[in-house]
């Protein structure tokens, strides 16, 4: 998960403010100095890091925290709306043309960055939308990418033009818009060739492709992994073709964080999605604000709501949810949960989201555990399912475990959790802000 060695050092700089009456400016100034070190572990660009510190300073040492009657909780909340300004405060679209236009979108980015796999997400979410994606197969280099953004395009349901590997990248882009105006799609993406380093011929050919078909909007991809090198890249790309805004991929990969928290700042072009994993639904758009909260540890409770709306099932959900509060939860509901979950991403992306509950992320409840969990419920009888304290006797555990084909260790091992489980499913509602629920699932 990006950011947890950041937002682990500055929860512990924000600890030791937090309990102070007064905050002298030498107490300012220490926090600071920690803060930076922070920012620039994470691999935040110096120039970067060295602006954002003097903002927070200039604010901190202002009259207003002074005289604040909770000084330390100022300063958190003077570096939270910078971290916000830092990467750009508001939300940024890709900007489509109204429907009945024809939307050309170029994406743009070096070999492996995830472009191929991005611009087939991209396809998904604009579909989702009720537009009619085409996507277009621009690298002639590598016949596997055609291949890849073929397979990507049938998983996603959505079209895929190509022309094989023997013409110009500017003349498939030229054929594919006729095609997708005469097919009736309206938003065309060019996925282009990348290389490994930054290159005059990639560059050449990306501008050949601007030239010869009028490209609404040029999306850059790059990898969080890369960090700095991301920055730099994101800067020459935009300074050689022009950039309207960045994908930052594999952030769930990232412990680090900082091309996320730099690219904005550099470029002057704004951060729209994110990949958060290999599956072409692990994209989400960037919500600057609550990165930052992300990052200060306060949780992401918009995501996690957002996420529950979107897909969990209301009427499971409550009542799954009067079951927790009269502690009837059983196995079966377990189930129900697991699958709930699984729908939202897993246990450990909401986990991550959850003020305070970062450290459980690495928590055993991925999704290959949940499989197993799934077998070792389906093999209890009805009756135990229904009754979780039959399932504390040893004889039934070893049951259990021949039928699942299973360790008995593991099978104690998931009683234990679902123990623990509707403990811990007890006490959200009191996380989630004064016991309100939502969609009734917490
Ligand atoms: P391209 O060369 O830029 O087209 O890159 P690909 O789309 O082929 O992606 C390179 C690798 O990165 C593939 O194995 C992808 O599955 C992986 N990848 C892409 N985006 C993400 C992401 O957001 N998270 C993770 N973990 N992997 C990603």
């Amino acid at each position: 998960m990006a950011f947890e060695s950041l937002s682990d050092k500055l929860q512990n700089v924000f600890k030791s403010l937090r309990g102070k009456g007064r905050l002298s400016e030498a107490d300012v100034k220490t926090a600071l100095k920690e803060v930076k070190m922070a920012l620039l572990e994470a691999d935040v660009s110096f120039k970067v890091v060295k602006q954002f510190i003097s903002a927070v300073q200039e604010r901190a040492i202002g009259q207003d925290v002074q005289n604040s009657l909770t000084p330390g909780q100022m300063v958190i909340k003077i570096v939270n709306e910078e971290l916000v300004k830092l990467m750009g405060s508001e939300t940024t679209e890709i900007r489509l043309k109204p429907a009945g236009d024809m939307t050309i979108i170029m994406m743009a980015g070096l070999q492996g960055a995830g472009k191929t796999t991005t611009t087939a997400k991209i396809a998904g979410k604009l579909k989702a939308k009720g537009r009619k994606p085409l996507l277009v197969a621009c690298d002639v280099y590598r016949p596997a990418a055609i291949k890849q953004l073929q397979i990507n395009g049938e998983k996603q349901g959505v079209p895929v033009f190509s022309m094989g590997e023997n013409h110009k990248p500017a003349d498939i882009a030229k054929a594919a818009i006729a095609y997708a105006a005469k097919n009736d799609q309206n938003v065309v993406i060019l996925d282009t060739a990348g290389r490994l380093h930054i290159d005059e011929d990639m560059m050449n050919e990306l501008i050949e492709i601007k030239g010869t078909v009028e490209v609404h909007q040029t999306i850059l991809v790059v990898d969080a992994m890369t960090g700095q090198d991301a920055v730099n890249v994101a800067g020459m790309f935009n300074d050689k073709i022009g950039i309207d805004g960045v994908i930052i991929t594999k952030l769930d990969g990232d412990t680090r964080g900082g091309a996320a928290l730099s690219i904005r700042a550099v470029t002057g072009k704004p951060v729209l999605y994110v990949g958060m994993g290999e599956k072409l639904s692990d994209l989400e758009q960037f919500y600057p604000d609550r990165m930052a909260s992300r990052i200060l540890g306060m949780g992401d409770i918009l995501s996690l709501i957002e996420k529950a709306e979107l897909q969990v099932d209301e009427e499971k959900a409550k009542e799954l949810s009067q079951k927790l509060r009269k502690a009837e939860f059983d196995y079966n509901d377990f189930l129900d949960q697991m699958s709930q979950i699984k729908k939202m991403g897993g246990m450990a992306s909401i986990l991550g989201m959850m003020p305070g509950m970062g450290q459980m992320k690495d928590m055993d409840l991925d999704e290959r555990a949940m499989d197993r969990v799934e077998a070792i419920i389906l093999s209890m009888t009805s009756k135990e399912r229904l009754n979780p304290d039959l399932m504390k006797n040893a004889s039934r555990k070893q049951r259990v475990a021949k039928g699942a084909g299973v360790d008995i260790g593991e099978v104690n091992r998931i009683v234990k959790q679902f123990d623990q489980m509707k403990k811990m499913m007890k006490q959200l509602p009191g996380m989630m802000g004064g016991g309100k629920r939502h969609g009734g699932m917490f």
